[in-house]
């Protein structure tokens, strides 16, 4: 079995200990991974550190030039990361039919066009002011060194959403992956480092030590965090005790609303997709939808047939549209969910039931007869389960849709987009969605409010976000 090796100032850097990375679709070991000491975290700062002046230093058109070849490289690599998400995180490589599904191959293709749109923002200076008597600018300036710590859901994706607008900006990187999903992360590093000069981009490897040294080391200028609010939470403890910036991508529980008049058929399909993408493990997916009563049983039925359509499997057979949950952790708790809520008086419409090993497998599960306070319908799933609560007043979904503590995003479904975007703009969400649900784009600021963290990624807002404004103020 191969080690793989962290990238630092450019070098392979291997560590005395390692642990081993699983396939969640088959239980095999598929390669063994460093496990960082502290001093390998400070040299990595230090390397960081130390390519960030020239880096910052190079006209803007070098460094976009960089990162365009960046994205080629990305793609002239595309099937072998691809196999690497499957392999690690699972979700399947193609999908059914030709691209259909957004699997492996579509996280690179995401990889891609998040390198290539950053690449092509300006941060032009600002000119806020002016009379007879003075100018003043903003300028954008680069922090300096940042930490990136990433989740296992989406792991190149996210790995490049908190890489590419901090470097397009001047800043210079320390990146470490999940211990679920580490070995993909390394070798996108490895191979982005092939046209990027030495140190811009490096990475660190293990579990949540590893992740705390990097994110609370004074060298650090700030720091892009995406998982768990729990490890947000210590994240932004440190953050502040350090006095610096970060960004904080956490959990949601997104609340889908359908109002009375739409129709279930047609939205059935997006109500899916926006709820199961990556077997449910998406921050924003829907999580809890909310029916009026007339559309109910119309509603569970369709999408009762297509859950019931979608093969699910290990990823690099022919046509799955699912895969394994990521880990026994998670697996573990969407288990636990379905049962609570067999307790508490939920009917499982579809699935609901483990399918044994091997592989972290689970269907595809509906729930119907849940109320709020019921844990399944109160607590992030991050799994392949949705609960379909039916509601009597639209003011009663909204009141529903906000009542938790997480405000990542959320969607309203109805023929009359403006009746749709009256009811939006009482959510409480970073984003909400009309007839369609958790559609990023690199061009539109994602983030999320409350519990679900703050601060935002893509678009000229996200990389206004990993910089520092500075006035020039000039006398006439
Ligand atoms: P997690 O918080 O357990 O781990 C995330 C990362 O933090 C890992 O790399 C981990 O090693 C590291 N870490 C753990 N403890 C740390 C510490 N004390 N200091 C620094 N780093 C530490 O989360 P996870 O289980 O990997 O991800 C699942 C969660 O992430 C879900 O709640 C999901 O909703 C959320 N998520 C949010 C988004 C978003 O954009 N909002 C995207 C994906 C996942």
């Amino acid at each position: 079995m191969n080690t793989y090796a962290n990238t630092v100032n450019g070098q392979p850097v291997v560590s005395d200990k390692t642990f081993e990375s699983f396939n969640p679709a088959t239980g095999e070991a598929i390669g063994r991974v460093p496990i960082s000491t502290h001093q390998q975290v400070k040299d990595a700062i230090a390397a960081a550190r130390a390519a960030q002046p020239a880096w910052a230093a190079r006209p803007d058109a070098e460094r976009k030039a960089l990162m365009m070849k960046m994205a080629e490289v990305i793609k002239n690599n595309g099937e072998e990361l691809a196999g690497w998400v499957t392999r690690e995180q699972g979700k399947p490589l193609g999908g059914v039919g030709p691209d259909q599904v957004p699997g492996a191959r579509f996280e690179i293709w995401g990889c891609e066009a998040w390198t290539q749109v950053p690449a092509s923002l300006d941060l032009p200076v600002e000119v806020v002011y002016e009379d007879d008597t003075r100018r003043d600018e903003v300028h954008r300036k680069p922090f300096g060194v940042l930490a990136a710590i990433a989740p296992w859901n989406w792991p190149l994706l996210i790995a490049i959403w908190q890489i590419v607008p901090s470097i397009r900006a001047g800043n210079t990187v320390v990146i470490k992956p999940s211990e679920y999903t580490s070995i993909g992360t390394l070798e996108l590093v490895r191979l982005i480092n092939e046209v990027l000069p030495p140190g811009v981009v490096n990475t660190v490897s293990g579990a949540g030590e590893v992740g705390a040294w990097l994110s609370t080391d004074p060298g650090i200028d700030k720091v892009m965090f995406t998982g768990s609010a729990a490890t947000g939470r210590k994240i932004a403890e440190a953050a502040g005790r350090n006095l610096i910036p970060a960004t904080l991508e956490l959990g949601g529980n997104d609340a889908a609303i359908m109002l009375p008049d739409a129709d279930p058929k047609a939205m059935a399909m997006g109500l899916f997709w926006g709820a199961f993408i990556n077997t449910g493990q998406t921050c924003a997916c829907a999580k809890r939808l909310y029916v009026p009563e007339s559309l109910y049983d119309s509603t569970v039925q369709a999408l009762k047939e297509l859950a019931e359509a979608m093969p699910m499997g290990d990823g690099f057979k022919e046509g799955m549209a699912m895969g394994p949950i990521q880990n026994k952790m998670q697996y573990d708790k969407v288990v636990n969910l379905v049962e609570s809520a067999k307790a508490q008086g939920g009917t499982i419409v579809t699935g609901g039931k483990p399918q044994g090993g091997p592989g972290y497998f689970y269907p595809l599960t509906l729930v119907t007869g849940l109320k709020d306070g019921d844990r399944l319908v109160d607590e992030e799933q991050f799994g392949p389960v949705l609960p379909i609560i039916k509601y009597h007043t639209v003011d009663e979904a909204i009141a529903s849709a906000n009542r938790l503590d997480a405000g990542l995003g959320a969607s309203v479904w109805s023929a009359d987009v403006n009746k749709a975007k009256e009811v939006a703009s009482q959510i409480q969400a970073g984003t909400v969605w009309i007839n369609q649900h958790g559609m990023i784009h690199p061009m539109v600021p994602f983030g999320g409010v409350k519990g679900s963290g703050y601060g935002v990624e893509f678009g000229q807002e996200g990389l206004k976000a990993v910089t520092r404004p500075q006035v020039i103020s000039i006398r006439k």
